[in-house]
Order: C-alpha cells, then structure tokens, then sequence
C-alpha cells in the first residue's frame, strides 16, 4: 500500500471510521435557549461542545473544566518508550473550544440532580437544563501501600498513566532496565481502566526495546494481571497470551499490586487461587523482587460523580461508574443528564475511539429533546486500540458490546496480524485524527 492511499485510510480508520451520516450532513441549526452544562473539556466533552455549537443557535453552552493544558493520552504510551517528547502531548484546553462556549476553570465539586446545578470549587452554582458528564476518571494509587508519585523515574518505577511528566520519568526508569536488565514487572489494576490495552503496550514496548539494547540476554520479563485472562475480549486475549510466550514474557493470573517498598525493590501482590470458573478458594500475598517495576493503580469515577447519587448502586460500587444506558449514555433515572467518556458506566469503551462513536450519540438524542423528541442513535459499544507488539509493529484491535471484533477495514487490515500500518495508525494517523474529533470534524 503506498503512502497516499494509507492516509485516506487512515483519515477513516480507528479513532476515525465513519461517523454517522445524520451528522455529517450539516443541517440548519436549532434554535434553543436551553442551557447546557458539560464538566469536563478532555477528549468528549470538548468533541461534543464543539458539536453541539455547530448544532445549536442561541444556546448557552458551558464547558467546566480545571485545567489549563489538554492530554492527548494515547500518546503517553510513545513518551513512556521514549519515542516521543513529553509535550508532544500537552496543548491548551481553551484552544479546541469555540468563541459561543463558555469555559469555566474550576472544579466541579457536586452535582445536585434534583435542583439542576452544579456546584463549582469556588461556590458558584451553574444551573442547566441539559448537564454532560465528561471528567474523564481518577488514577488511586493511594490505594497502593508505599507507593506515591515522587517515586517515579527513580527506585526502578514508572507510572505511565499519571501524566506527561510522570510517562518522561518511566522512560527514565524503564531505559535503565533495557540497557542494564534483571527483573521486569508489569501490572494492571482489578478496576475497569482505560485503555486495556496500554499495560500491554507497555510491556511489548519495553521487552522489543530491551531485546536490541545492552539489557538483551539479560532480563526476565513478568505480567501480573488481576484477571484471569490477559484482555477482556478472549480471542485477542488468546492471541497476546502466544505473543508473550514467544517474546519470553511470563504470564500470572489473579495477582493484584497491593504494595511497593521501594527500598527493598520488592512489590507485594495479593494472589487469588480459584476453585473452577467462579468460586475463590485462597487468598495470599505474595512478595516479589524487581528492578524495574510498572504500576498502573486501581481507576474510579472522580469523588463528586461518586457523591452525586449518579453512580450504579448495583455494579462498580467501589469504581462509581454513571448509571447509564448503554445504547443512548442517557442516565437512567434523569433524563435530561447524559455521561460521555471514561465515566460513563458501560461495560465497554473508555477509550478515545469510544470517545468518537459516543458523542454523535449524545448528539442526538440531546438535539431531539431540545426538539421535544426521542433521538435513535445508538452507541454499539465501539472500543478499539492500536495494540502495539513492538517499535513499528502493532494490532489494531476494534470490537463492541458482543466482543465481535468489528474491524474498520475487513480484508485490508488484519485485526489479529502484527502490522506496520497499524502501527502508522497509532504513531502518525491517530494524533490527527484525535484532533479532527475535538473539534467535531470526526
Ligand atoms: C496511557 C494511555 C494510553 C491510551 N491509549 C489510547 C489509544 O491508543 N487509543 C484510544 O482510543 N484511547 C487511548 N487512551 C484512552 C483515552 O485517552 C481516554 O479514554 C479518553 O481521553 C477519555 O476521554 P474523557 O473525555 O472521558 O476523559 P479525559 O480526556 O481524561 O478528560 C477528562 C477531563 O475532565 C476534567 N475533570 C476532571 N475532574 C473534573 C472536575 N471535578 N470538574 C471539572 N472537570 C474535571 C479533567 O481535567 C479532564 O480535562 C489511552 C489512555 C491512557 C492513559
């Protein structure tokens, strides 16, 4: 395939297959003077403020959101191997939103959803009449005994999810295991996290980096999952569970970090032993030796989502994920709040090509209430992820709610094949077309 016909392939591809026709079609704007309420200017609440103000005339559309710079997350997984520069991941929040969106620069600190408001960290009050959940989620690794982040880039750890800075100082961690080697650990938590596939990434990255530097010959690899399979989806978990056998990296199962002590150089793990399918049998801890150490801490829905009385009662409790309904991410008791992105309490998704397949959702059925309407997109549960295997090679897994594998190219791009386009999916086309989402073009 040459270069011009992968672009345009790439310009539809992952993050970037097609988008719904009905919203595409540039129809004449709606006039409203709903006031619409969006906390949280990352990845979906950005792509939608900046849709629904192509949409909609008159309109009063407020976007809170604390911080100043924008994550492109997917790129910390390239700054974590040291492929690319911390700032190739930072921009200003302000610069993806429009002129008519308001932007206020604080935290949300609750929700009342019987009044309609949400209280700002300053004491503002922001009455809506439509209110978009969109803070993305928050890393706990206070739930990890010993652990905190000014460990990261020394004691041999890294902590790739925790920012740009932090993803630089894993490269400094990790770089020192691929060039001197000894014994590598990687975790993932036993919460719903985004980006399942990064941990592995991670690990891939680490191990094809370490193979061809002065560590090759010299290190020995392990995978600590809570789970007891290595992706949620069984033939990809199939397909990773041969690639680590032949790569040398040892799998464990149902081990869960529970503690670092970073002076030992020693990690605790909590070690399930199941009895068949189901039913838990034992529980131990295990302690084990490292040099160079990965943490990925345990995931929830920000403190105020969690105290806002939106959260499932029934599943997640300990996660507080929004009680919302898969197809439509409407909230299940009020309608007229939605739940976008990483918080939504879906059984898939949290990731940015979710982000994408989402948003022209709440779209709809925003736009058709407005309209005294009932919208009929529906979000199939779309997650995808350019898993990559190695610098230059990666999997471009997409599937849904079903587990199908949903592939963007049938017969063009092999799901389960180690690929350089896919690869060029993750490292060039992917930042583009991120990019082109934030600003409702994709
Ligand atoms: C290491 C890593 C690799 C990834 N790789 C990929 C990939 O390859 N492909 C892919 O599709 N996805 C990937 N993702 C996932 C993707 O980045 C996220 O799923 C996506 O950013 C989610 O968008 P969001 O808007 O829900 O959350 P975010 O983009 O995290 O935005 C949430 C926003 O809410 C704000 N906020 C938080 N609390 C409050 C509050 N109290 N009040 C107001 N605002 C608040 C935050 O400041 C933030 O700006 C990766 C993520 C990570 C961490």
């Amino acid at each position: 395939m040459d270069r011009r016909s992968f672009l345009s392939l790439a310009a539809g591809s992952g993050l970037v297959t097609a988008v719904p026709m009905s919203a595409r079609a540039n129809p004449a704007p709606i006039a409203s003077k709903a006031r619409i309420v969006i906390i949280g200017a990352g990845a979906a609440g950005t792509a939608l403020a900046n849709r629904l103000s192509m949409r909609l005339q008159g309109a009063s559309i407020t976007v809170i959101d604390p911080r100043s710079q924008h994550l492109y997350q997917p790129g910390l997984s390239l700054v974590a191997a040291g492929l690319k520069p911390a700032k190739y991941v930072t921009s200003d929040t302000s610069q993806w939103l429009p002129d008519d969106v308001s932007l206020v620069p604080e935290a949300v600190e609750a929700v009342d959803a019987e009044a309609k408001t949400v209280a700002t960290q300053s004491g503002q009050s922001l009455p809506y009449d439509y209110l978009v959940l969109a803070p993305g989620l928050v890393l706990d690794h206070d739930a990890i005994e010993g652990f905190s982040l000014d460990l990261v880039g020394s004691h041999g750890i890294g902590a790739l999810y925790a920012g740009p800075e932090y993803a630089a100082k894993t490269w400094e961690a990790a770089s020192e295991f691929t060039e001197t080697g000894g014994l590598g650990l990687f975790t993932r938590p036993a919460t719903e996290m985004k980006c399942a596939g990064a941990p592995l990434k991670h690990t891939f990255l680490i191990e094809d980096i370490a193979s061809r530097a002065g560590a090759a010959g010299k290190y020995e690899m392990h995978y600590l999952a809570p789970q007891s399979a290595l992706f949620s989806v069984p033939i990809v978990a199939e397909k990773v569970r041969m690639l680590f056998g032949a790569r040398g990296i040892d799998a464990h199962y149902n081990h869960t970090l529970m503690a670092v002590d970073p002076g030992a150089k020693t990690a605790t793990f909590r070690k399930i032993t199941r009895n068949g399918e189901s039913g838990v049998a034992s529980e131990s801890l295990e302690t084990l030796p490292y040099d160079y150490l990965h943490v990925i801490p345990p995931q929830r829905a920000p403190e105020f989502v969690r105290q806002s009385g939106l959260s499932w009662a029934d599943r997640w409790t300990d996660q507080g994920w929004v009680e919302v309904e898969p197809d439509t991410l409407r909230h299940r008791r009020y309608p007229e709040i939605f739940a976008l992105g990483d918080v939504a309490g879906v059984p898939k998704g949290k990731t940015a090509a979710s982000v994408k397949w989402q948003v022209p959702v709440v779209e709809d059925h925003l736009l058709a209430a407005l309209s005294g309407q009932e919208g009929t997109a529906i979000y199939g549960g779309y997650t995808s992820c350019p898993l990559i295997t190695r610098v230059g090679r990666a999997m471009l897994v997409e599937f849904d709610y079903n587990n199908d594998l949903v592939p963007s190219f049938p017969g063009v791009i092999a799901p389960l094949e180690e690929l350089w386009i896919s690869w060029l999916m993750k490292e060039v086309a992917l930042k583009a077309t991120y990019n082109a989402m934030l600003r409702g073009q994709a």
